[in-house]
């Protein structure tokens, strides 16, 4: 019976609605968070997982060396490499594909690389137009690795004393 009383008094007094107006009213002072995309950006981890990226060292050199522990590692089975021995012994990979349309972003290729040659950037808006435009080539890896190596290298360092 008090509790019928208690809600036929607050609604009569519009106790809701006075608690909605307060909220939008603190709201309406309080610090914006809305930031204008694209030209404004939130911070950024140095461990963001976006788009994939292979890497060269310094002499232009690739640093992956075949050994195939991320395409095993791999749990949505994006990651396919084919692989020859060169004239120098060292083994390079012929082919490193990696389907972003079954890639679930977990790292996992990220931490078994035991070169850091395949790495996920801080890049998070790109997209396809047609069926394949996913599917990123060691090419498209490689140029992606090329362009962003600074980025790399520094979210790689920042990050290193906690690997
Ligand atoms: S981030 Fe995960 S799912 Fe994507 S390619 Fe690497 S291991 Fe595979
Ligand atoms: S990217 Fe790294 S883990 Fe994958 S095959 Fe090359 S060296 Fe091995």
């Amino acid at each position: 019976m008090l509790n019928k009383i208690k809600y036929a008094f607050s609604s009569l007094m519009l106790v809701e609605l006075l608690k909605g107006m307060a909220l939008t009213g603190r709201y309406l002072f309080a610090r914006k968070i809305t930031i204008q995309y694209p030209e404004e950006r939130t911070p950024m981890s140095p461990r963001f997982r976006g788009l994939h990226a292979l890497r060269r060292y310094p002499n232009g050199e690739e640093r992956c060396i075949a050994c195939k522990l991320c395409e095993a590692v791999c749990p949505a089975l994006a990651i396919t490499i084919e692989s020859e021995q060169r004239e120098d012994n060292t083994r390079r990979t012929t082919r490193y594909d990696i389907d972003l349309t079954k890639c679930i972003f977990c790292g996992l290729c990220e931490e078994s690389c035991p070169v850091d040659s395949i790495v996920e950037t801080r890049i998070f808006d790109y997209h396809g137009e047609k069926r394949g435009d996913l599917l990123y080539t060691k090419d498209m890896l490689l140029a992606v690795g090329d362009k962003y190596e600074a980025q790399i290298a520094a979210d790689r360092a920042a990050d290193a004393k906690y690997r």
